[in-house]
């Protein structure tokens, strides 16, 4: 097996703010440091969630310090894709933020299908700030893995292992193939993926194991990995 390099930042968490979570954005970023990470995404969960922020909380996110005990801060959204293939937050707010993430959640989103499915999230994907799906794995709500990986590819998209799916892979159904199948359209197409824990309290912040293992044991390419140096993040996100 390959010799992989450090994963060196998480780019999906969640705080207090997404109301389902536990932790404070210094909290998260104490536990991103003391785990040696030198970048972290707070995601709050975008309209659509029960609990979560108002979307007005968007609206001074420079406020917020981008460096915290070290450790470089982005801020962003994972914002609900919704069934006309729309997302869940207005563009003024998306605007806002250092970034995005488009994920189908069941709480706000109706199965139509994998061709329906695709199609709903390919047309979030389009979006500028999009830059990460988050946890593609789940046939509750089915994907055709190829056009997904062709369109992240063409946007500019990296498609997400998601640490969190695979501690409760009862929750997410065919979780492990669907990432098997991702992943080999991710290495013909030269779509980039992300490795995230998606934590929701400070001491999961980090936690990427399960999931990079399970890149590991595919012998994924490690250049389409992008939470593995700081600079390629950057420059994905436009950032640099
Ligand atoms: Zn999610
Ligand atoms: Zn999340």
């Amino acid at each position: 097996m390959n010799e992989y390099k450090k994963l060196i930042g998480d780019l999906h968490s969640h705080t207090i703010v997404s109301g389902h979570a536990y932790g404070t954005i210094r909290e998260n970023a104490r536990a991103a440091a003391d785990i040696g990470l030198e970048i972290l995404g707070i995601t709050e969960h975008g309209p659509g969630i029960p609990g979560t922020c108002d979307p007005f909380y968007f609206c001074n996110l420079k406020a917020i310090p981008r460096e915290l005990y070290g450790v470089k801060i982005m801020i962003g959204c994972e914002i609900n894709v919704l069934n006309e293939g729309k997302l869940s937050l207005d563009q003024r707010w998306i605007d806002r933020l250092d970034y995005g993430i488009a994920g189908i959640h069941l709480l706000c989103y109706k199965d139509c299908g994998k061709e329906g499915n695709t199609e709903n999230l390919i047309s979030c994907m389009k979006n500028e700030k999009i830059k990460i799906v988050s946890h593609p794995d789940d046939d509750h709500t089915p994907l055709d893995y190829e056009k997904l990986a062709i369109a992240a590819k063409e946007y500019g998209v990296a498609l997400e292992v998601n640490n969190s799916s695979l501690l409760k892979p009862d929750h997410r159904i065919n979780c492990f193939e669907n990432y098997k199948t991702m992943l080999e359209w991710c290495e013909k197409t030269g779509a980039m993926i992300v490795i995230d824990s998606d934590a929701h309290d400070p001491s999961a912040v980090g936690r990427t194991d399960k999931a990079f293992e399970l890149v590991k044991q595919y012998n994924f390419p490690e250049e389409q990995i992008l939470n593995n140096d700081l600079h390629k993040i950057l420059r994905f996100m436009g950032k640099e």
